[in-house]
């Protein structure tokens, strides 16, 4: 396991197609992330269906991308003409996952984009919540600024994120629990898991959020959000 490793060299070393897989690497998040996940963990605050919002706009987001660099690059699109977003809700078992077939992240993306503070947003939200005076402030906080991916952590105490980048031959698992100060990385195993391109994130609610995994409740939340998303979103539900 390495702790705190920011380099590619490492899993690139071992690029012997004919061996198992490299086991999961370990990483440290940068101490704003760890501070923010408290934050998000520990809060108190009460819209936490805004996890969804986020979570489709970063989809909806990564699709744009895709389709704005296959103009000058149409190879990247090569893998699937798709552009879409699924949301299955798992009420049985309290699992949300949303798969989109974006842009994807490489492995060294994962540990950029989702380990680090480089987006602007959050970085803001980490220093409104130093300015503010108000102990009750962080409520107030997280609505205004949104804090992103990471208001996962709202809902599910472990999140998956698998992810195929058009740049990366691999698939690569990105794990995080809500009270870790690591994440781990790994190549993806799983057959039935592979995706051509993009990006699908598994949410394992808590135990007192796994209400949210409700086909109609998603639909619902979707609806709403959807207005502003320019790619079809659908929702799936286990026949019944
Ligand atoms: P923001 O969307 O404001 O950049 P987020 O915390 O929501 O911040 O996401 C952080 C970064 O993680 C994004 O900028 C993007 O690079 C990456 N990311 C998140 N979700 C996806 C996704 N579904 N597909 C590709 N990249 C993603
Ligand atoms: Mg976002």
């Amino acid at each position: 396991w390495f702790v705190g490793y920011r380099n590619e060299s490492s899993a690139a070393a071992s690029d012997s197609s004919s061996q198992a897989p490299p086991p999961a690497e370990k990483f440290e998040y940068q101490a704003e992330v760890s501070r923010l996940m408290d934050l998000i963990v520990n809060s108190l605050y009460s819209n936490k269906e805004v996890f969804l919002r986020e979570l489709i706009s970063n989809a909806s987001d990564a699709l744009d991308k895709l389709r704005y660099l296959s103009v000058t690059d149409p190879e990247l699109s090569k893998d699937s003409a798709n552009l879409d977003i699924r949301i299955y809700a798992d009420k049985e078992n309290g699992i949300i996952t949303l798969t989109d077939s974006g842009i994807g992240m490489t492995r060294q993306e994962l540990v950029d984009c989702l380990g680090t503070i480089a987006q602007s947003g959050t970085a803001k939200f980490l220093k409104a919540l130093k300015d503010s005076k108000d102990a009750g402030g962080d409520n107030n906080l997280i609505g205004q600024f949104g804090v992103g991916f990471y208001s996962a952590f709202l809902v599910a105490d472990r999140v998956t994120v698998s992810t195929k980048s058009p740049r990366s031959d691999k698939q690569y698992v990105w794990e995080g629990e809500a009270d870790s100060s690591s994440y781990t990385i790994q190549e993806e195993t799983d057959p039935q898991l592979i995706i051509p391109r993009g990006t699908r994130i598994t949410l394992h609610l808590k135990r007192d959020d796994k209400a949210f995994a409700d086909p109609e409740r998603i639909q619902k939340l979707v609806r709403n959000y959807s207005q502003f998303v320019s790619f079809p979103i659908y929702t799936w539900q286990e026949k019944g």
